[in-house]
């Protein structure tokens, strides 16, 4: 079974209420080849909620307590971040999850690339919190970005 980010199957849980919608990953959800999840719903966040950013390095970083989640605000959200990991931690390994399809760029669900935590629309390179998580327990994470190529060369 492969476990992918809600706002990728087209529902509107993005901290500004909007999806992220794939038709590929829509299509995968649909045909039940796949679940979905949200790390910040199952954190404790509801939508619509603030923007938010890693702050002082990476996903890795934040569940080894040397950065941090802020909102805009400058208020700390690495607590509720690091729940939202363990919980998808805990369906993918209830679902035996072969393949995990998240959403790039977010402070969750980036697996290649985040923002820098200066709310300037700017990136670096790494992980979301449940993105790095999900990867050091050996689950194989992928963005979007690289399913949709996938889709081009085989029927999955
Ligand atoms: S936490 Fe992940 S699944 Fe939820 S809205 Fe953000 S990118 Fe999408």
């Amino acid at each position: 079974m492969i476990l992918v980010s809600s706002c990728l199957a087209g529902m509107k849980v993005r901290y500004n209420g909007t999806d992220s919608l794939d038709v590929h990953i829509q299509k995968l959800v649909e045909e039940k080849k796949a679940v979905t999840i949200c790390p910040e719903l199952l954190g404790g966040f509801m939508t619509p909620r603030p923007p938010a950013e890693i702050v002082g390095g990476t996903g890795e970083d934040v569940l080894n307590g040397t950065a941090k989640v802020v909102e805009s605000s400058g208020n700390d959200v690495s607590e509720m971040y690091i729940k939202g990991a363990y919980e998808a931690l805990n369906i993918a390994k209830e679902i035996n999850a072969t393949l995990i399809v998240l959403k790039e760029n977010s402070p969750s669900c980036g697996s290649a690339a985040i923002y820098n935590g200066s709310f300037e629309n700017r990136k670096i390179a790494g992980n979301g919190v449940t993105s790095a998580l999900l990867k050091r327990e050996g689950f194989k994470v992928i963005s979007e970005e690289l399913i949709s190529e996938i889709f081009l060369h085989e029927d999955m």
